[in-house]
């Protein structure tokens, strides 16, 4: 390597201007400094006292952990998308999304335009690493140095943010869909700036369906038409990942058609509640335990929030409203969960409506025997039940769209033809 090289490498490591470093270089080789030697004592100059070794250390991304000091990486951009935020009180445009090389991932933030471009390699010299959500991220300020580099890395990651709605997570940024809209309103809410209009509603593709907002309102955007929306990010509402549209996504009418799948993944209630929230989703087990709270209840006539001895929360004394729900507790031996279930879907399993359950209570003088109808006919059965499912402080509930009895369980229906074969 000559002293040219050595300048170039040791200026993108840094986040320095080239031309100075390659001076300082040139003045301690001339005094015989060693080059090795050199280059450490202008690491300390430059390193702006951020890590004691003097510097950034060039790193692969599978070696980033959130302790790693500032890093320099070779990395190719997989994507780049705009996104204002408020910092300190003013807007801020920042650049999010992911860098990769042979060895992995990892999440950016750009606090300045450095025009990055996905598909480019680049050389980033100082960035900083923090931590998010236990993963470490690397924060390209106003120190970082950005060079794109001629070689280009080989990486198994694909180029660009396509996603299906099934693949997005909370967290992913810069991400593009090909979506039908298949529900849409305009609300106006009380945003950081007074009044706001959004969009607000639910996105399908071939994989499922998931809730999206939309911060920039757009003719393209209404139900039925079907889209390209480019630079979108996902982060959690209520529990469950969400679709953002901000003012920088790009929405474009598409004149293909899709076909929104029907299908909801099933998956085991341990692995379903560790994944955070899943807007469309199908949980089987056996229902240990009806909560109280369930059968006939009285709600709030302002806020539909259920009322205990005739007093809201929020409200106070009221008169309640009342209403038939259920909250079970699912267990599958992996997790459990409270799947809420609506009037029509306790009405189904208690066998009868709100003026039955109100007669029952009468007679009984305690609206409790309609819970304890229900107790009786689900509690030790096997359901199949799809929904929302949403993991907050509340816990983790799954507000059900069906709740079916799963007719057998396969383990015993395995066990029962074994003993017939045996007998
Ligand atoms: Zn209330």
């Amino acid at each position: 390597m000559d002293l040219d090289s050595h300048a170039e490498e040791l200026a993108s490591a840094l986040g320095v201007d080239n031309e100075e470093v390659k001076v300082d270089l040139q003045n301690l080789v001339e005094y015989s400094v060693p080059i090795d030697e050199a280059k450490q004592s202008l690491r300390r100059k430059y390193g702006d006292g951020s890590a004691d070794a003097g510097g950034p250390t060039t790193k692969s991304i599978g070696e980033i952990t959130p302790d790693t000091g500032n890093v320099s990486v070779t990395a190719v951009v997989l994507t780049a998308g705009e996104r204002s935020i408020r910092y300190q009180g003013d807007d801020h445009v920042i650049v999010e999304g992911e860098l990769a090389d042979e060895t992995g991932r990892i999440d950016y933030t750009a606090w300045e335009d450095f025009g990055l471009e996905p598909g480019e390699t680049i050389t980033v010299g100082n960035a900083g690493v923090r931590e998010w959500d236990g993963e470490p991220e690397l924060n390209l300020g106003e120190h970082a140095a950005i060079s794109v580099t001629d070689e280009s890395l080989d990486v198994p990651y694909e180029i660009g943010g396509e996603a299906t709605l099934a693949e997005l997570e909370t967290g992913d940024r810069a991400r593009s869909v090909e979506v039908v809209v298949v529900e849409c309103e305009t609300r106006t809410i009380d945003g950081r700036d007074g009044e706001t209009e959004i969009l607000s509603g639910v996105f399908g593709d071939e994989s499922g369906r998931l809730p999206f907002t939309c911060w920039d309102p757009r003719p393209e955007i209404e139900t039925d038409a079907t889209v390209r929306a480019e630079n979108v990010y996902v982060r959690e509402f209520r529990g469950v990942p969400e679709v953002n549209v901000s003012r920088f996504s790009t929405v474009e009418t598409l004149d293909r058609a899709i076909e929104v799948g029907t299908d909801a993944p099933s998956l085991g209630i341990g692995q379903a509640v560790d994944s955070g929230g899943i807007y469309d989703v199908e949980l089987t087990g056996n229902v240990i335990e009806v909560r109280d709270g369930s059968g006939l209840i009285q709600r709030c006539p302002e806020c539909r929030r259920v009322v205990q001895k005739g007093q809201c929360r929020t409200h106070g004394d009221v008169d309640g409203e009342d209403d038939l729900r259920v909250k079970a507790i699912l267990d599958d031996g992996t997790g459990t969960v409270t799947a809420v279930l609506d009037d029509e879907l306790t009405e189904e399993i208690y066998g009868g409506d709100l003026d039955d359950a109100r007669e029952a209570a009468r007679e009984a003088m305690d609206q409790e025997v309609v819970a304890d109808r229900i107790r009786e006919r689900i509690v030790g059965r096997a359901y199949r039940v799809r929904g929302h499912l949403s993991v907050d402080e509340y816990g983790a509930n799954l507000d059900a769209n069906s709740f079916d009895e799963v007719a057998e369980d396969p383990a015993d229906r395995a066990s029962a033809f074994l003993a017939e074969v045996n007998a």
